[in-house]
């Protein structure tokens, strides 16, 4: 039986020739496609800079590094997303303080993230992340508000909407990740992403003195910038400024970015008619979705349903080779963080979802028979 995921990974000839070019040429790693796959990556998002990073995370990582987080920082981010999204405050010591979600969009909610500043001395809170979950855009104009309100920056954590927008207050369309609004923002192109490298991430940014700090720090904090360092002994010479990493991304991981990056609107297309077509097949019957709110360009990274009798459903689409997945285990629920105090009741709202949730196979490559085969069995069992 040929069994259909929840996410998969489209790759054509073209992009496989892309990374054999690659391979036939002078530079694995450190190459031009780096350079490359940043400035159309930033050019697609909208932002002035992007810096391409090993993964993910290791952006998160780097993110927070930037921003000088340490073992006095308090950041506050959602329980809904992926736990990177708040380890990486942890890497960098720093404490974190999980608000409560919107119950109609399942994102961090603005209220609880305001009540939680409100509650605390001024100056209490470093830096808020909120995360454009599933793919639906976190209005990052009113963050922007709160955030300047209380003196925090914010890392948008956009792995789930590249490609997705909001529509601020002038009706202008804002993308995830512009930097219009966010200090840093950060995507993943693991392969059930929206682009695929294997292994990759970015960070986009519109601030400069950001940018230059992240090029070292993804390079152990080494530079030959002459404008960074202070003598010279030769051609040969770098310095160390500070204690950075080897988050780099490789020639061949760029160039299957590039490859896929061009075939990026037409995924997020095929996300669209896919998506509209569960909301079609399961209004009025007992599924809830979760529909993107007005004036919202969601990027469908997910299609999240919300179901009484989850497990059921769970396992009986496992039966007919559908795997069916659940975003997320709330974090504040897994064990490193219940170590740290969290406990069960803290995100009641977060905590509710979770009892209910189940992400549907969204991938752009998936048919329309196999859409129908997964539509049939999901009714089946929610009558
Ligand atoms: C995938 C993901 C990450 C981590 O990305 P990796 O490339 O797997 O390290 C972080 N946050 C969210 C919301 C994600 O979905």
């Amino acid at each position: 039986m040929k069994t259909i995921p929840y996410g998969r990974q489209h790759i054509t000839e073209e992009d496989i020739s892309a990374v054999a070019d690659v391979l036939r040429s002078d530079f694995l790693t450190q190459g031009p496609k780096v350079h490359e796959f940043e400035e159309k990556f930033a050019q697609y998002i909208g932002s002035r800079y992007a810096v391409a990073v090993s993964n993910g995370t290791a952006a998160l990582h780097l993110c927070a590094m930037a921003l000088e987080v340490n073992d006095t920082s308090k950041v506050i981010t959602t329980p809904i997303t992926f736990a990177a999204s708040s380890n990486c405050i942890r890497y960098c010591g720093g404490e974190v303080h999980f608000a409560d979600i919107d119950p109609e969009t399942m994102l961090l909610d603005l209220d609880k993230a305001r009540s939680l500043l409100e509650t605390h001395p001024k100056n209490t809170f470093s830096g808020i992340v909120p995360v454009d979950f599933s793919g639906h855009p976190v209005d990052m104009e009113a963050f922007r508000q709160l955030a300047d309100e209380h003196n925090l920056w914010i890392i948008e954590d956009a792995c789930h909407a590249p490609g997705g927008y909001f529509t601020d207050s002038a009706g202008q369309q804002q993308n995830c990740g512009n930097g219009k609004y966010a200090d840093l923002a950060i995507f993943s192109f693991h392969p059930v992403k929206h682009i695929a490298c294997g292994e990759g991430g970015m960070i986009t940014t519109n601030r400069q003195d950001l940018y230059d700090k992240l090029l070292f720090l993804r390079t152990h904090g080494i530079t030959k910038d002459p404008h960074l360092v202070k003598d010279s002994h030769g051609g040969w010479y770098y310095d160390m400024i500070d204690l950075g990493y080897n988050y780099r991304l490789t020639d061949m991981q760029s160039a299957l970015g590039i490859s896929q990056l061009s075939r990026a609107d037409e995924g997020l297309q095929r996300r669209r008619v896919i998506a509209n077509r569960y909301d079609e097949a399961f209004n009025g019957s007992h599924i809830r979705t979760l529909s993107a709110k007005k004036g919202m360009g969601h990027a469908y990274h997910l299609y999240v349903i919300l179901t009484d009798n989850r497990k059921e459903l769970y396992d009986f689409l496992k039966e007919w080779g559908i795997y069916a997945q659940v975003h997320y285990i709330p974090t504040h629920l897994l064990s490193y963080y219940r170590q740290l105090g969290w406990k069960e009741g803290d995100l009641p709202r977060a905590e509710n979802y979770y009892s209910r949730c189940l992400s549907l196979p969204m991938y752009p490559s998936m048919t329309d028979q196999e859409q129908t085969f997964v539509i049939e069995k999901v009714l089946e069992k929610s009558q």
